[in-house]
C-alpha cells in the first residue's frame, strides 16, 4: 500500500464511505493517516470484574446472553450478563437495537464503558465491545476520538486505520537528522503510529513530544526566516519631523497617554530606517490605536509617501475614513484622504483614482481589497492593517510586486494575543503594547442575565437611555449559516421595537444589508437618531460611538471571551460608566467561562485563559487555511516551546538552507502560505 493510493482502494471502503471522508478533508492513506485524534479515552486498565468502581471501566468478560425489547415507543433496551473469574457484571445499552444479534454468546470480549447506578443496579451503560485480540482498536487500550463527521464515527475511523498503519513507516523525515539526534526525537512514523494507536503510556507522551516540537519548530522556523528576508529587503525610509508631530500632539483636543506616545516614538523610529518595519500594535478595545496609526500615517503623507489603511469591513474603513479626515483637517492634510471601497459608485471611483494618479491623494483607507486595486504603488511608503495580526506572504509578494519595494507594515489588534502565542506564532513581528486606557475610563460593569429576568435589565437599560445614552444589542453568533444569524436579529429587533422599547428608536444592522443601507443605519446611530442598534456581530470590531455606554450580548454563552471582551470595549469609549449585559440562552448555570468575562475586565488574562480552556482557535476564530492550528503541541508548555525555538535559531545559525531539507520545505511554505489569522 502506497500513501498516495485514495481511500477507496481500502477494504470496506466505497463511494459512500469515501464522501464521508472527503467532508473531513480525507482523500488518501497519507490523509487519513494525518487525521489525528482531537482526544482520547483510557480504556487501558483492564481490571477484574470483583475490582471494578463506579466511573469508566473496562474488562475481560464472556458475555453469557444478550437480549433486546421494547421498553416502550421508541425506547429498546439490550441487556447482557457479562462475567470473569471474579463476577458477574450487567451491560445495557440503550437504542441499539442491532447489539443482541452481535454479540457472540460465550466468547471473551473487552468491554469498555461507564460503570454507574441504573434503576438500582450497577451496570456499565453503552459500552464498547469487542472480540478478545492482540490488537483491540476500541477497548482496552488508550482509545483516540477523531474529529468525526455525519455518519462517521471514531470507530470507523480506527478500524480503517487499523488497515494502513504500516503505511506510517513510509513517512518520511520532516526535521534534519542532526536535529532529531540531538533532541531525541522518535522517528516520525512509529511517533504518528502511537498517536493513532498507542502503546503505553510513555510511548505515547514521547510520541507527542516529538510530535509537538516538531510542529513548534516548523512555526518559529518560519517566521524566523520571514524576520531575515524582511532585513535584507529595501523600504522607503520616512525621515521623522519632529516639529509634525508636535504640530499634531498639539492640535488633538486630548493628552495622549504615556503608551501612546511610547508607542508612536518606537513606529517613527522604524519607519527612520532602510528596512521595512513590521510591527503589531496590541492595545485593548479603546486604548486609542486610530490616533496611533494617523501619527504614523502623517509622517509619511506630509513627506510626499502613500499610504494605506485596511480595515476588515467597509464599515469600519468609512468610519476610520472619517476619523482620519477629522484627525488630519487641523495639519492641512484633510485631503490627502480618500476612501477606496468596493461601494463606491463608479464615478466616485474613478474619482477617486485620478486624484490619486495626480498625487493629491496620498491617504488611501479601505478594505483588503485596497491592494488589488489599480493604484500607483510606486510611493508606497506604509501600509497600516487594522484589526489583523500580520501580512500573510502572500500578501506581501502581491504588495512588493506592484510596489517594487516593501513598505512598512503597521498592524493593529486588539485580541490580546498571550505571550506564548506571539512568541510561537508572530516571531518575526515586533510588538509594542497599548497597555493603558485613556485617563478617566471606568471599567464596563459587566452582569450575567439569566432569560427570565430581561425585565430588570431593560428598566436599567431604559433609564440610561432617558439620560441620553445608547444601546448596542448583539445577537448569538449562529455558525451554520448567517441567514440563521440575520433571522435572530431581525425577530431580536421585532421583539424590543413592538415590545419593551416600543417607545423608542430602535434600528436594524446585519451582514446581508446593501452597503449604502449599511452605512445609512451606522450614520443614524452615530448621529443619535437611534437609541437602540440591534445587530449581528457586522459590529464587532473597531466601530467607535462613544455616546453607546450599555452592550446587551444575546446567548453569550456562545461567544469566545475574546470576542465577547471586544464587544464589551465598544462601550467603554468615554468618561461615562458603561454597561455589559450577557444574556444566557437558558437558565443553567453560567460556564467557567461567562463567570470569568463578568468578574475580568483584562483582557490579556481572558485570552490566557481562554487559551486555556479553547485553544488559539478560539481566540482566532477558524483559521483560514486550517494548518496553522497547533494540533499536539500546548501552548502552555512553553519549555517545549523554548526548546524548539532556540532549534530554529540554531538552524539558521547554521547558515542551513531549506533547500536540502525538501520535506521541511514544504512544511515551512505550507505555513507561511498562510495569508491571515483572523
Ligand atoms: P481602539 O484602540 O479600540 O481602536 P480608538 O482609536 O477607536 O480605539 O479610540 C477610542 C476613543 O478614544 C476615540 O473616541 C478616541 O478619539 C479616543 N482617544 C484616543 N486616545 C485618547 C486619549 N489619549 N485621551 C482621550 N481619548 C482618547
Ligand atoms: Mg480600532
Amino acid at each position: 500500500m502506497e500513501l498516495g493510493n485514495p481511500v477507496t482502494s481500502l477494504k470496506g471502503v466505497g463511494p459512500e464511505l469515501a464522501k464521508k471522508f472527503a467532508v473531513l478533508g480525507v482523500h488518501t492513506v497519507e490523509d487519513l493517516i494525518n487525521h489525528w485524534p482531537r482526544r482520547y479515552d483510557d480504556y487501558s486498565n483492564v481490571q477484574p470484574i470483583a475490582e471494578i468502581r463506579p466511573g469508566t471501566v473496562t474488562v475481560k468478560v464472556q458475555i453469557k446472553q444478550a437480549t433486546g425489547r421494547y421498553v416502550r415507543r421508541g425506547m429498546h433496551i439490550t441487556e447482557a450478563l457479562a462475567s470473569d473469574d471474579t463476577g458477574s457484571v450487567r451491560l445495557i445499552w440503550f437504542n441499539q437495537p442491532y447489539r443482541a444479534g452481535a454479540l457472540k454468546p460465550g466468547s471473551e470480549y473487552f468491554v469498555s464503558g461507564n460503570y454507574q447506578l441504573s434503576r438500582q443496579r450497577f451496570s456499565i451503560l453503552n459500552p464498547s465491545a469487542e472480540l478478545v485480540s492482540d490488537f483491540p482498536i476500541n477497548t482496552a487500550r488508550i482509545i483516540p476520538i477523531y474529529p468525526e463527521t455525519k455518519g462517521l464515527k471514531s470507530n470507523q475511523i480506527r478500524r480503517v486505520l487499523r488497515e494502513v498503519i504500516s503505511t506510517t513507516g513510509q513517512l518520511p523525515e520532516i526535521l534534519p537528522e542532526w536535529l532529531r539526534a540531538k533532541t531525541k526525537l522518535m522517528p516520525r512514523g512509529q511517533a504518528v503510529t502511537e498517536l493513532h494507536f498507542p502503546s503505553s503510556v510513555e510511548a505515547f507522551a514521547r510520541a507527542k513530544q516529538s510530535l509537538a516540537f516538531e510542529e513548534v519548530f516548523i512555526l518559529c522556523l518560519s517566521s524566523l526566516l520571514t524576520s531575515r528576508e524582511m532585513l535584507t529587503e529595501p523600504a522607503l525610509r520616512i525621515p521623522f519631523k519632529e516639529a509634525l508631530a508636535k504640530a499634531f500632539v498639539g492640535s488633538l483636543s486630548f493628552d495622549l497617554t504615556t503608551a501612546q506616545r511610547k508607542v508612536v516614538w518606537q513606529i517613527y523610529q522604524d519607519l527612520d530606517r532602510d528596512h521595512p518595519m513590521n510591527r503589531l500594535v496590541e492595545g485593548d478595545v479603546g486604548s486609542g490605536k486610530t490616533v496611533v496609526a494617523a501619527m504614523a500615517a502623517l509622517m509619511a503623507i506630509e513627506q510626499g509617501f502613500q499610504v494605506a489603511l485596511m480595515a476588515p469591513t467597509e464599515l469600519l474603513a468609512r468610519q476610520h475614513a472619517d476619523t482620519i479626515y477629522k484627525l488630519l483637517e487641523p495639519v492641512g492634510q484633510a485631503d490627502t484622504v480618500a476612501l477606496l471601497v468596493g461601494g463606491l459608485k463608479p464615478a466616485q471611483k474613478r474619482a477617486a483614482q485620478e486624484r490619486i494618479a495626480s498625487g493629491e491623494v496620498r491617504f488611501m483607507v479601505g478594505t483588503q481589497a485596497l491592494i488589488q486595486e489599480k493604484v500607483d504603488m510606486d510611493k508606497l511608503g506604509l501600509v497600516v492593517i487594522d484589526e489583523q495580526h500580520r501580512f500573510g506572504v502572500d500578501q506581501r509578494n502581491k504588495l512588493q510586486k506592484k510596489a517594487g519595494h516593501m513598505p512598512h507594515v503597521l498592524s493593529m489588534t486588539a485580541t490580546p494575543i498571550p505571550r506564548s502565542l506571539a512568541l510561537t506564532l508572530y516571531g518575526e513581528l515586533d510588538i509594542s503594547l497599548l497597555d493603558e486606557l485613556p485617563a478617566g475610563r471606568k471599567p464596563v460593569i459587566t452582569k450575567l442575565v439569566s432569560p427570565n429576568s430581561t425585565a430588570t435589565m431593560y428598566k436599567s437599560i431604559d433609564k440610561e437611555i432617558e439620560r441620553g445614552r445608547q444601546v448596542y444589542v448583539v445577537c448569538p453568533i449562529i455558525k451554520e449559516s448567517d441567514a440563521l444569524a440575520v433571522k435572530s436579529a431581525e425577530q431580536t429587533f421585532e421583539t424590543l421595537r413592538k415590545g419593551p422599547f416600543k417607545h423608542r428608536r430602535v434600528g436594524l444592522l446585519h451582514g446581508r444589508m446593501k452597503p449604502d443601507e449599511k452605512d445609512r443605519i451606522m450614520q443614524q446611530f452615530i448621529a443619535h437618531e437611534l437609541d437602540i442598534l440591534v445587530s449581528t456581530t457586522v459590529i464587532e470590531v473597531g466601530v467607535n460611538v462613544p455616546n453607546a455606554t450599555v452592550m446587551v450580548i444575546e446567548g453569550a454563552e456562545r461567544f469566545g471571551l475574546a470576542q465577547a471582551h471586544q464587544l464589551r470595549g465598544r462601550v467603554c469609549r468615554s468618561d461615562d460608566q458603561g454597561y455589559c449585559y450577557l444574556v444566557m440562552s437558558d437558565s443553567k448555570q453560567p460556564s467557567q467561562r461567562l463567570r470569568a468575562l463578568e468578574q475580568m475586565t483584562d483582557g490579556f488574562k481572558l485570552a490566557e485563559l481562554d487559551l486555556e480552556l479553547r485553544g488559539p482557535g478560539a481566540i482566532y476564530g477558524t483559521l483560514q487555511h486550517g494548518e496553522l492550528d497547533l494540533r499536539i503541541a500546548k501552548l502552555s508548555d512553553t519549555k517545549l516551546i523554548e526548546a524548539a525555538r532556540k532549534a530554529a535559531q540554531a538552524f539558521i545559525d547554521r547558515e542551513d538552507t531549506l533547500k536540502s531539507y525538501p520535506e521541511l520545505a514544504r512544511a515551512v511554505n505550507n505555513v507561511r502560505s498562510i495569508t491571515r489569522l483572523d
